[in-house]
């Protein structure tokens, strides 16, 4: 962890927020490379969980909702970690993430546990009253519920379907940490499915697997990856059942997404207390129901730390992030073996051919050896280089970032070959 932290911060990638102020504790800034890699990650899921499928459709609710959305959902009352506090060193823990009942700190003595909300609260329009009082979510699953009648009726599904979204979360972290890991303002990637009761088990299944082969299929190491039952008591009283996606940090296993079966949980305390009809009427059967919803909620920022952790090593010379291409942050870099006018026009010529297709960086300073190096650093799967030999045969050499092998291609089959690759892609184990 602490070599993936250094490495973002060197590069401009991910670093604290407010840097000039002395940052913010838990709140980071995704900077130069750092912001692609993110999009790339909302991408990959995007394209995996709406874009090709026939049954999930997505959407973009806001982050300020009525507050009666968080009393039935049950995060007014419910939503809480039993803080402590050491009597010694007045620092604070989460009680359920101790491994004794002495501060880990200093081992002074705790004070009881109280439940603390991790709900943000502010206040819409220009009086702090508590008629005006809101939250900023905390999770972005409530804006589907809430929309569930009108996006069916937009998008004319039949259950099953699923409706999908991306977005910001924030949750008042008792003891943020572990880098991005864990902050108070982050972003998920959350699908609500909705079913009728005749298959519920068998669809939870199948999402649980297919959440699992997304990491797979985006090159996560199999043998860190890990699926974890919840136990009956660790259920919430709604849900029925509930598998943890985790991946293997160097803090130990860790969840990064979890699957849930909330039952009809979620619409029905929705049509209790807004008094509106969130059933689904069948119009092949005559039927009204309530639909059983089948989650999937995942974390960006923590899917984006496992793909770096997961990508990290350090090869003799070289660190390199061996990040599947579909996420690495620049596709292909290109390189003029030397500054040389003749050679810099040509490598500019190459960018400007690639760019509308693939993210491309150019780097003209330093040796090869060494620009090869920085863009390994950051996961660029595959290096271009033009040389003089390049101005006879219109031919560059494009070198492999995990096997570091050479082709010579010609320039009018470079975009092919870079796609056919790409798509081609399998990790190097
Ligand atoms: P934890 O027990 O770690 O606090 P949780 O079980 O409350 O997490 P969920 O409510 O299931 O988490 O949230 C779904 C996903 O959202 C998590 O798997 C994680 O990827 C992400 N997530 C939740 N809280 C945070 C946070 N504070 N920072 C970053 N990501 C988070």
């Amino acid at each position: 962890m602490n070599e993936i932290i250094s490495l973002c911060k060197r590069r401009g990638m991910i670093f604290p927020s407010s840097e000039i102020y002395g940052g913010i504790n838990s709140c980071w800034d995704y900077g130069v490379l750092g912001a692609d890699l993110k999009r790339n990650v909302k991408n990959a899921w995007w394209y995996t969980m709406v874009q090709m499928r026939d049954d999930v459709v997505g959407v973009d609710t806001s982050i300020i909702m009525h507050p009666d959305v968080w009393k039935a959902s049950g995060h007014v009352s419910n939503f809480t970690d039993p803080l402590v506090d050491c009597k010694v060193c007045k620092q604070r823990f989460r009680a359920d993430h101790l491994q004794s009942d002495r501060c880990p700190a200093c081992g002074g003595e705790l004070t009881e546990a109280r439940q603390f909300n991790l709900m943000f609260k502010t206040y819409v329009g220009p009086v702090e009253e508590s008629a005006a009082q809101v939250y900023l979510r905390p999770e972005t699953a409530q804006g589907i519920f809430v929309d569930f009648k009108t996006i069916q009726a937009a998008s004319r599904l039949r259950v099953p379907f699923g409706i999908a979204q991306i977005g910001k979360s924030f949750r008042n972290e008792v003891s943020p940490g572990n880098f991005i890991f864990r902050s108070r303002e982050f972003e998920q990637m959350e699908m609500e499915f909705f079913i009728d009761d005749k298959k519920d088990d068998e669809w939870f299944e199948y999402w649980v697997e297919e959440r699992f082969k997304w990491y797979l299929d985006l090159g996560v190491n199999p043998a860190r990856l890990r699926k974890r039952r919840h136990r009956p008591d660790e259920l919430a009283h709604y849900a029925k059942a509930c598998v943890d996606i985790e991946y293997e940090f160097s803090i130990g296993w860790q969840e990064i997404e979890g699957i849930a079966h909330r039952g009809r949980f979620d619409l029905t305390q929705h049509m209790n207390q807004s008094g509106k009809d969130l059933s689904y009427y069948d119009d092949l059967t005559g039927e009204h129901f309530v639909p059983i919803v089948i989650e999937t909620s995942a974390g960006v920022d923590r899917t984006l730390l496992t793909f770096l952790v997961d990508a990290y090593a350090e090869e003799g010379e070289r660190t390199v992030l061996r990040l599947h291409p579909r996420l690495a942050p620049t596709k292909v870099a290109i390189f003029p073996l030397q500054k040389k006018p003749e050679l810099v026009e040509k490598a500019r010529e190459v960018k400007r051919l690639l760019q509308p297709y693939l993210a491309a960086a150019y780097d003209e300073t330093g040796s090869i050896g060494r620009r090869y190096r920085r863009q390994d650093e950051v996961g660029t799967p595959y290096g271009v280089t033009i040389d003089f030999d390049t101005l006879n045969d219109q031919a560059v050499t494009v070198r492999d970032r995990d096997t570091m092998t050479q082709n010579r291609v010609v320039i009018d089959q470079l975009r092919n070959f870079i796609q056919d690759r790409m798509e081609q892609y399998k990790p190097l184990r």
